[in-house]
């Protein structure tokens, strides 16, 4: 069986679990995507990243994984006490944009950017708007079963019924009293028995546009319904993984567990894994303080807090420099020391696949052991909760091995199998497993590289816009300065 080491940190449990698939070499792992209402954000990087390396190692390991990652269109409303516009129609009025033009949009937006990040796409997106059935047959299951009750065409998950014979608040460790205080509905003006309970079916009032007819009203789903129900849907009444960040962990994935077992199924998910969240300069972001930043700001510098326009691929190294379940903050200082630790590691990979391995005068062991223990580390770091620092620090061992060889030759050297197996763990873990792309040359340093990155970064958006004319044009002004090369790894440009 592949990868039966492997150990991942269960949010339910509160431990590190060794993994254990229900239908191996099958793996069924959902991820909460996006609610699509506008450009992709340093926010939306997080999850996708740290899922992504999720999503990667367990192919590289062999498991064969269905990934659902859903997008969600409607029902996310403004407030989580089920109060507000819905963010998508507010957007699209904002905008003067039909609700699903505007989806549509910021989709593509969201697929773009998390393509230059080099996320990889998910074996199924499913959107919440194109299941209203699996979810209305799924809310008449929870009704059936007496968790849920009607209150003018609306449909709500009754908590405090749905307490008397089961544990909720189990994942987040928060228990309904919290949420009292916190909600700040106003009394008498509610329609729910009690502030703890959640929507499963809104009513539509008259100028709300997103609506679908159902046995209850004219409406539209709660928010925490799609995920319960696009999961059963796709990956069965229980499966193997499921993630998201931690500020979904209460209510939505709270509810999302409580809805599964109130239609009448089973605790839906072995492994609820979440990644922490992230700061910019010590500070949460939000539009509120101006510190909001849109990848696409991210990648052009167009932002008054950035100092300059920073890579797709620094942005990823970056993040996978920390553990996901730690907190990351964004600086100007960490995202340039990022950029020239990556551009190190890069110039190590590059030289490492021109290399040619050479008979040795003789057999260094100290070196065929230090080549061969990179290999177990790697495994041992990854299968260790997916503990990325932990590859990155073995790289960075590794890169003296790799400047020695094309420095001093091969002359006190290794083996050729013993060469060959790290290359093609190294090559391994750095683009299969991290999925790092290669966006400079080894040649080139200081400015002229910025330029040059700067350029070829052009390029590569422009062929996920689709634009080839202008890609092409991007590329012959960079004819003119080097050769450029599009390998597997990423485009890789050398200096005349
Ligand atoms: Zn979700």
């Amino acid at each position: 069986m592949p990868g039966n080491k492997l150990n991942i940190y269960n949010t339910l449990t509160r431990k590190k679990e060794n993994f254990a698939p229900l239908h191996p070499p099958f793996v069924g792992m959902y991820v909460c995507g996006p609610t699509v209402y506008g450009d992709a954000h340093l926010g939306h990087a997080r999850p996708a990243i740290t899922f992504d390396i999720v999503y990667r190692y367990l192919l590289y390991l062999g498991y064969k994984v269905r990934y659902v990652r859903n997008i969600t269109d409607v029902g996310h409303l403004e407030n989580d006490a089920d109060e507000g516009e819905d963010k998508v129609e507010k957007k699209a009025r904002l905008e003067k944009l039909e609700p699903m033009e505007l989806v549509h949009k910021y989709a593509e937006s969201y697929h773009r950017n998390m393509a230059m990040l080099n996320v990889k796409s998910p074996s199924i997106e499913p959107f919440a708007s194109g299941h209203i059935i699996e979810q209305i047959e799924m809310i008449k299951k929870i009704l059936e079963h007496g968790y849920a009750y009607l209150s003018n065409g609306s449909v709500y998950f009754d908590i405090d019924k749905y307490k008397k014979s089961h544990t909720y608040g189990q994942l987040s460790g928060r228990n309904t009293e919290d949420v009292l205080t916190q909600t700040r509905e106003l009394e008498g003006q509610s329609e729910k028995k009690s502030p703890n309970d959640f929507a499963l079916w809104k009513k539509a009032s008259p100028e709300h546009i997103m609506r679908w007819p159902s046995p209850w009203s004219d409406g539209f789903p709660g928010w925490h319904i799609e995920c319960s129900a696009m999961s059963r849907r796709y990956l069965g009444e229980v499966f193997d993984i499921h993630g998201g960040g931690m500020d979904l962990l209460f209510p939505h994935h709270e509810c999302e567990i409580a809805q599964s077992v109130g239609s009448g199924g089973k605790e839906p998910v072995r492994y609820w894994m979440h990644n922490n969240m992230l700061t910019i300069n010590g500070q949460k972001m939000g539009k509120s303080l101006n510190n909001f930043i849109t990848l696409d700001a991210l990648f052009t510098g167009a932002h008054p807090l950035l100092e300059k326009a920073y890579s797709p691929m620094t942005i990823r190294f970056y993040m996978l420099q920390g553990h996901y379940r730690n907190p990351i903050d964004f600086s100007n200082s960490a995202l340039q020391d990022a950029e020239k630790a990556l551009a190190k590691l890069s110039s190590a990979f590059l030289l490492l696949q021109e290399l040619k391995w050479e008979k040795p005068d003789g057999i260094v062991n100290e070196i065929e052991m230090k080549l061969e223990n990179f290999g177990k580390e790697c495994q041992a770091a990854m299968d260790d909760d997916f503990n990325t620092p932990r590859v990155i620090a073995a790289m960075f061992n590794v890169i003296g091995v790799v400047n020695d060889f094309k420095n001093k030759g091969f002359k006190q050297g290794v083996g050729q199998e013993a060469f060959e197996n790290f290359r093609k763990t190294f090559t391994g873990y750095y683009s299969e497993v991290l999925g790092l792309k290669t966006e400079i040359s080894a040649g080139a340093g200081g400015q002229f590289n910025e330029l040059i990155t700067a350029i070829v970064q052009a390029r590569e958006k422009a062929k996920l816009e689709k634009d080839f004319k202008l890609a092409d044009a991007v590329r012959n002004v960079l004819l003119q300065f080097g050769e450029l090369k599009d390998t597997p790894q990423g485009p890789v440009f050398k200096q005349k």
